[in-house]
C-alpha cells in the first residue's frame, strides 16, 4: 500500500513545515519510511474549523445514511485487512495474524454500530403529551431526543493499532453519534493510522458527506495534543494511555473557558480473586489460563490479569507451580515502543523495590525492545501496606499476593483502586465468600467477570469497559460497547411544537417507526 506520510485534513492531504518523523520497527530497530508529517496548532484549528462546518450537516444525518456510512467504512477495511495488518505488524511488532483478526473486529464494530444507528434506540425518544385539562395548571407537551455533543478529539491508542486506534471503538461510536472526529494519531504506529485514516475519508467522500466528517492529525510532543483539548470548537475529548497523560489532558479540558468532558482510560491490574475451594479443586489449570491471558499482546492490554490473590492452603502450591512454569517458558517479545519497554523494566524493579519477589522469569530478550515475562509474590501483609504494589506494570508480569484467611483476602479487595474489570474463580461451596467479596468489588470496577478472565474483548450492549478512577476519569460510562456512544450524546426536549417543526423521530405518527418511551412507559410494540 502507498502511503504518503500526510496529515488528513477534511478532503486535503497536507504535509506542513514543522518536520517530519518516521516510524520505528520495534523489533529490529530500524526506523521504517515514509516520512510521516507533523502539524501543530494550525492543523489542529483547520481540521477542528472544518469539523465544526460539517456538524449541523452530518449530525442530521438520516439514520439509514449515517448507517449506510459506516457499513462502507467497515467495506473499506475488510479491503485493506492484509496491507493494513502487515504494516501494524511491522510498526508494533504484534503477528500479523493477530492483527488481521484485529480489522476483522474493528470492521464488525462498524456494522454494530451501523445496526445501533438503524434502530435508532440511542436516541432515547420519549414523549410526554400535553394534559391541557391538568389541574392545577395544564401540562405542555414535553418531547425528548438525544443529539451529538459536537466534535470530538480521539487519541490513538498505542497497544491495540485498530481497534482502539485510529479505527477503533471511539471513532465508530463518535461517527455514530453524528458527532464529527478529530483522531490525533498515536506516533508508534504512523503508516497503520494512515491506512485507516484513508479507509474512512474514502467512505466520506463515497457517501457525499461534508469533508470535515473526520480528519487525522499527527504531531511531536505534547502541543498537538493540547491545542486539541484547548480548541474551543472541540466538545469532548477521548484518551487510552497513561494515567498521566490522561489526567494532563483531563484537567486541561476543565480549565478551559468552556469545560467539556474527557473521557480517559488509564491503569488497571484487573484483580482475580481465587476463592479457597476453587483453588483447592483447580489451582493448577487457573494459574496456567492465568499466565496465558496476562501473555497476551506481551502484556500490554487494558484487560491483562496482572494480579492475582489467593489464600495460603489446598491448591496454593499447584497454582502457583503452573504460573512459574507457563511464565518461565514464554519466550520475550518485542514490546510495542522503547518508551513502553522501559517503563516495564523500571516498573518491575520499583514492585522489587518495595518487598515483591521475583519468583520465575521468562527466556530472555534477544532484541533491543524484547519484554521478558515475569512473576512476582508477595504476602498480603506487605501488600496492604504498600500502596506501590497495587500500580500498573504495563508488560508481561503479574503479582500473586497471597493471603492468611478470608478476612484477609476481602482486606486486599478493599485496598484496590477502580479497575476495569475484577474476576472471581469459585466452586458453588465458595458463593458464601463471593457474597461478601462482591460488593467490595461492585464499588471497585464496572466488569466482574466468574470462572473466566475479562480478556478477550467482546462489543455487546451489555459490555462495561469503563470503572472508578484510576481506571477511567469517568465511572458512568464504558469505552468499549454499544453504551459508548452515550458518551457523545447529550439531551434536548422538545416543548410545545408544533408536529411540523418536530424532528422526524419525534413526530406525532412516528414516520421513522421508531421505538419511544411514552410517558415512561415503553410498549413493546413499535408505536
Ligand atoms: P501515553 O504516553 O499516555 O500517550 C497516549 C497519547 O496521548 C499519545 O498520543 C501522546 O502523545 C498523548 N499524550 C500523552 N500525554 C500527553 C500530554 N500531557 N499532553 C498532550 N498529549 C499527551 O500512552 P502510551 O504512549 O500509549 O504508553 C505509555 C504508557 O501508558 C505505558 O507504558 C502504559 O503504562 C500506559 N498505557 C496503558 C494502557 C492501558 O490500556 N492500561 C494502554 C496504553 C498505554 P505523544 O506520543 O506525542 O506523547
Amino acid at each position: 500500500m502507498n502511503l504518503t506520510g500526510h496529515l488528513l485534513i477534511g478532503a486535503q492531504d497536507v504535509a506542513t513545515s514543522d518536520g517530519t518523523m518516521r516510524a520505528l520497527n520495534p523489533a529490529s530497530n530500524q526506523l521504517i519510511g515514509p516520512e510521516f508529517a507533523l502539524g501543530g496548532t494550525l492543523q489542529v484549528d483547520q481540521a477542528a474549523t472544518l469539523a465544526d462546518a460539517a456538524f449541523d450537516s452530518y449530525s442530521h444525518t438520516s439514520l439509514a445514511e449515517r448507517a449506510a456510512f459506516l457499513d462502507s467504512i467497515a467495506d473499506n477495511l475488510d479491503s485493506v485487512s492484509t496491507a493494513l495488518a502487515a504494516r501494524a505488524a511491522l510498526e508494533t511488532g504484534l503477528p500479523q495474524a493477530q492483527l488481521e483478526g484485529e480489522v476483522g473486529k474493528s470492521a464488525t464494530q462498524f456494522r454494530q454500530f451501523a445496526d445501533v444507528v438503524r434502530k435508532g434506540r440511542f436516541l432515547q425518544l420519549a414523549i410526554d403529551p400535553a394534559q391541557p385539562d391538568r389541574q392545577p395548571r395544564p401540562r405542555m407537551d414535553h418531547r425528548l431526543q438525544k443529539i451529538a455533543i459536537g466534535p470530538v478529539a480521539i487519541f490513538g491508542a498505542s497497544n491495540f493499532p485498530i481497534f482502539y486506534s485510529v479505527a477503533g471503538g471511539d471513532t465508530a461510536s463518535a461517527l455514530a453519534a453524528g458527532a464529527p472526529v478529530i483522531l490525533k494519531a498515536h506516533n508508534a504506529h504512523p503508516g497503520a493510522s494512515e491506512i485507516q485514516a484513508r479507509a474512512i475519508r474514502n467512505a466520506v467522500q463515497k457517501h457525499g458527506l461534508h469533508e470535515g466528517v473526520f480528519s487525522m492529525v499527527r504531531g511531536s510532543g505534547n502541543a498537538i495534543g493540547e491545542a486539541l483539548v484547548d480548541h474551543p470548537l472541540i466538545k469532548a475529548v477521548t484518551f487510552t494511555g497513561s494515567e498521566q497523560g490522561g489526567m494532563a489532558l483531563y484537567r486541561r479540558a476543565q480549565l478551559r473557558r468552556e469545560p467539556i468532558p474527557v473521557f480517559t482510560e488509564m491503569a488497571s491490574v484487573n484483580p482475580t480473586f481465587i476463592l479457597p475451594d476453587a483453588l483447592a479443586e483447580r489451582g493448577a489449570l487457573i494459574g496456567d489460563g492465568f499466565i496465558e491471558r496476562m501473555l497476551v499482546n506481551v502484556g500490554q492490554a487494558c484487560l491483562r490479569p496482572a494480579l492475582i490473590i489467593a489464600v495460603k492452603g489446598a491448591g496454593l502450591e499447584a497454582l502457583r507451580s503452573a504460573m512459574i512454569k507457563r511464565v518461565g517458558d514464554a519466550a520475550a517479545r518485542t514490546m510495542l515502543t522503547p518508551a513502553i519497554q522501559a517503563a516495564y523494566v523500571k516498573g518491575l524493579v520499583a514492585q522489587e523495590n518495595v518487598g515483591a519477589s521475583l519468583v520465575a522469569v521468562g527466556g530472555p530478550g534477544q532484541a533491543d525492545f524484547d519484554g521478558r515475562s515475569a512473576l512476582l509474590e508477595v504476602d498480603a501483609q506487605r501488600f496492604l501496606s504498600e500502596p506501590a504494589l497495587a500500580r500498573e506494570v504495563f508488560g508481561p508480569s503479574a503479582l500473586l499476593v497471597t493471603v492468611d484467611d478470608e478476612t484477609q483476602l476481602l482486606e486486599v479487595a478493599r485496598v484496590l483502586k477502580g479497575q476495569l474489570s475484577a474476576a472471581m474463580h469459585l466452586e458453588h461451596s465458595d458463593l458464601e465468600l463471593a457474597r461478601r467479596l462482591l460488593p467490595i468489588l461492585e464499588r471497585r470496577t464496572g466488569r466482574i467477570v466468574v470462572n473466566a478472565f475479562a480478556h478477550p474483548q467482546e462489543v455487546t450492549f451489555a459490555t462495561v469497559h469503563g470503572g472508578p478512577f484510576p481506571a477511567t476519569s469517568d465511572s458512568r460510562f464504558s469505552s468499549v460497547g454499544m453504551t459508548s456512544i452515550e458518551r457523545f450524546l447529550r439531551p434536548v426536549a422538545y416543548q410545545g411544537f408544533p408536529d411540523e417543526l418536530l424532528p422526524e423521530a419525534l413526530r406525532q405518527d412516528n414516520p421513522l417507526r421508531l421505538t419511544r418511551s411514552i410517558d415512561g412507559d415503553t410498549p413493546q410494540h413499535v408505536l
